[in-house]
């Protein structure tokens, strides 16, 4: 039977919450290379409740040493500079951080070709630390999606338009969070975000850290505590056990600790999925929807030729070949992933993000 704790916590007493739940769910650290995955989806201050909150994924890095193992933090975004300093990632993490951004392998996960960040794929252990959030499309989101954030650059918003559907996108989420089960899976429920979420919804008080080993168990008792009646109305965690990943039936599930659902807790006014007779607002547009993804994911870097140095860093860094860099750097748009990878490895800024363009679309996007 799964389990799952809730505890009662602000983010100034977290070191005792934290050593509690590795108790609950030991994992051996000692020696091992601990990656802990924390959800910063954009560039917000904590306050924002958009990204997990720094203070406790502190907690967790310290918590893997005191165990004798080797943490490491980090997530992937477009300008992971200051992804990191605004998020206070930086400032609260600074021994820890790691720019997971710089090199990608691909890897054959739900039928797709999907660059992965290099640096995950060697670590030992996986600590999934999302936030706990409304999702305009996916209702919620949480454990099971939070992996997204382990493809870099924007190659995600490709990814959007390659699925071709909402249930197609949520399948890969599936396929993509079994291609790596987390280890432990420990969520910040302490500032939420309520309304049209994740990324500009509204911060809402829950004072929670939920945790288990099992992400969907995890999910659903999010799901219920946020006040969705049946976590099935979750399309992802829906899925998720149709596929055979877990288990969220709630009266098979041994939870531990206040299990309230929070009061007239709002959710995104668009989300209809698994609610009989609701029809999405994105239906009747879902090809230029598509369309609009697909563009968004087709940014590529620019090149200023002039100043590389031949240091080839750029080739083993790029996961589909795409680079050339005789008799200058090139890129080759038909193989291009946009993933960003080259941006973020060459040290002679050869590689530009075109912000300007990526932007607009982004507002034609209405993101
Ligand atoms: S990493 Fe930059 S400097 Fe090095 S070869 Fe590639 S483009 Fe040139
Ligand atoms: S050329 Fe394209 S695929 Fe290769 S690293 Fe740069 S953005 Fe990624």
């Amino acid at each position: 039977m799964a389990k799952v704790i809730i505890k009662k916590a602000n983010y100034e007493n977290l070191s005792q919450i934290i050593q509690e739940i590795f108790e609950v769910f030991p994992i051996d650290l000692h020696s091992k290379n601990v990656f802990i995955k924390p959800n910063l989806v954009r560039p917000a201050v904590p306050e924002k409740a958009a990204t997990t909150h720094p203070a406790l994924v502190k907690a967790i890095a310290e918590e893997v040493k005191r165990g004798g193992g080797r943490p490491w933090i980090g997530d992937n975004g477009i300008d992971i500079q200051t992804l990191y300093e605004v998020t206070e990632m930086e400032k609260t993490c600074a021994p820890y951080m790691v720019n997971i951004s710089k090199e990608a392998k691909l890897f054959e996960i739900g039928g797709y070709r999907v660059p992965i960040s290099s640096f995950f794929v060697d670590m030992d252990i996986f600590i999934n630390v999302p936030k706990l959030k409304t999702h305009q499309l996916a209702g919620m989101t949480c454990c099971l999606k939070n992996p997204f954030g382990l493809i870099p650059g924007n190659f995600k918003s490709r990814m959007h338009a390659l699925s071709g559907h909402a249930k197609k996108l949520t399948e890969f989420f599936v396929d993509l969070y079994r291609w790596r089960i987390p280890d432990l899976n420990v969520v910040d429920g302490i500032l939420g975000m309520e309304g049209d979420g994740p990324s500009f919804g509204t911060p809402r008080e829950v004072g929670r850290i939920i945790a288990g080993k099992d992400g969907i168990a995890v999910d659903a008792v999010c799901a219920r505590m946020i006040g969705f009646e049946n976590p099935r109305n979750i399309k992802l965690i829906d899925l998720a056990e149709k596929k055979g990943l877990g288990q969220f039936d709630l009266n098979h599930l041994q939870v531990e600790g206040p299990f309230e659902v929070i009061g007239n807790f709002v959710h995104p006014s668009t989300y209809t999925a698994n609610i009989p007779g609701k029809k999405s607002p994105f239906a009747p547009d879902l090809e230029k929807y598509l369309q609009g993804w697909n563009q968004l994911g087709r940014v590529m870097p620019v090149c200023n030729e002039a100043l590389c140095t031949r240091c080839e860093d750029c080739l083993s860094a790029c996961p589909s070949e795409a680079i050339g860099i005789e008799p200058q750097p090139k890129i080759d748009p038909e193989k291009c992933l946009s993933c960003f990878c080259c941006v973020e490895v060459c040290k002679e800024k050869v590689f530009i993000i075109p912000m300007q363009e990526l932007q607009e679309r982004r507002i034609r996007m209405g993101m």
